[in-house]
């Protein structure tokens, strides 16, 4: 009689861990500098589009923006978040629901909302624009310390005053800011042109480039380093509103979005990026309504009101928040390192975890 041995195939299913890890291994920070949660929401406004005192040329701008209609106003002038971003993501900030994201920190301008949204908390020493090295370790910096991190944090922005609130030379995160050229490794072809454009084409202001740098030395250094918390932190917006320009606050808004469109695309492209990445889009400061929306600060009513957009793999699909809620910028630190499954904690209380915006 035969001996029947009986093979036993084992098969492994792959089992949902009880404790929910996350799709996300890499986040994107963004940020339009004052850009108003009313275009925002609403898109061109009803009192300024016309309005000669800051327009040159009304009727060339309602054709590009303009619209009886908000809805359709705001998907004019920001496609990209009202097509992409409402249907995957999450929009928070319009307050016509209710729905509210406030700057904790009572400054109410640059390096204070800068350094709250990279520290988790408001420093009142941190009480003006000037080129200090920041004292507070900021997310980015801590992120860069983690195991699997170490050099790959990186940030491009076009106000020259980045390296300072980063703290560049003491957190070794990488920071291409200003009028600064690329210059890491071997130059791509196209780094070498934008250093020469750079040069050659003047910027409006002293101390911000136009953003078109910023972006495109971002978007080179993604592919040649492939940073896992990239942050770039695009600035033309408030500097036009400064300049009581709206139609090229507007111009540059409705570009802005179409950079941020840019690089939702190339993540969408690349493997490493594709379905693991999660971009985290704010602002640094709101401004006045009516004539005061050139302004901001402690005196100007409004200057403390943002909105937060989050999109990416763990991120519930719901849109432009339509319900009371309330937000504040020194929670984003913390949102960030959690999507990249670290504890962000710093010598001082932080904010809290946007639990809406994470699905773990
Ligand atoms: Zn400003």
């Amino acid at each position: 009689m035969r001996r029947h041995f009986i093979f036993l195939s084992l098969v492994f299913l792959p089992v949902a861990c009880a404790a929910q890890s996350l799709e996300t291994e890499n986040v994107f920070l963004i940020t339009i500098d004052g850009l108003r949660w009313q275009e925002l929401f609403t898109g061109a406004d009803p009192d300024l589009i016309d309005n000669e005192n800051y327009v040159d040329d009304p009727n060339d701008l309602r054709k590009l923006f303009w619209a009886d209609n908000a809805t359709r106003r705001r998907e004019m002038l920001l496609p990209f978040f009202w097509s992409v971003i409402v249907r995957e993501g999450q929009i928070y900030g319009n307050r016509s629901f209710g729905n509210y994201v406030n700057v904790t920190n009572k400054y109410l301008f640059s390096y204070p909302g800068y350094s709250e949204i990279l520290t988790g908390f408001a420093d009142e020493r941190i009480d003006s624009n000037d080129k200090i090295p920041n004292p507070n370790k900021t997310v980015l910096e801590f992120v860069n310390e983690q195991p699997g991190f170490e050099g790959r944090v990186a940030a491009f922005g076009s106000w020259d005053v980045f390296p300072f609130i980063i703290n560049e030379s003491r957190s070794g995160v990488l920071v291409n800011a200003g009028f600064e050229s690329a210059s890491d490794g071997e130059l791509t072809e196209r780094e070498i042109f934008l250093n020469e454009l750079q040069g050659q084409i003047p910027s409006p202001w002293s101390t911000v480039r136009l953003d078109a740098f910023t972006h495109h030395y971002a978007l080179e250094y993604l592919k040649k380093y492939r940073p896992r918390l990239l942050y770039v932190a695009y600035g033309e917006t408030d500097d036009f509103a400064h300049d009581k320009e709206y139609d090229a606050y507007l111009k540059s808004a409705h570009q802005t979005d179409d950079f941020i469109r840019a690089l939702w695309t190339w993540a969408q492209n690349t493997p490493e990026y594709r379905g693991k990445t999660t971009f985290l889009i704010t602002s640094d400061h709101g401004r006045g309504a009516g004539d005061n929306w050139t302004d901001h600060g402690t005196d100007v009513e409004g200057a403390d009101a943002i909105w937060i957009a989050v999109m990416g793999p763990d991120t519930k699909a719901h849109g432009e928040i339509r319900e009371n809620g309330q937000l504040y910028q020194s929670q984003i630190a913390r949102t960030i390192a959690a999507f990249l499954g670290l504890d962000y904690t710093n010598e001082r209380a932080v904010g809290s975890v946007i639990e809406t915006a994470i699905n773990r």
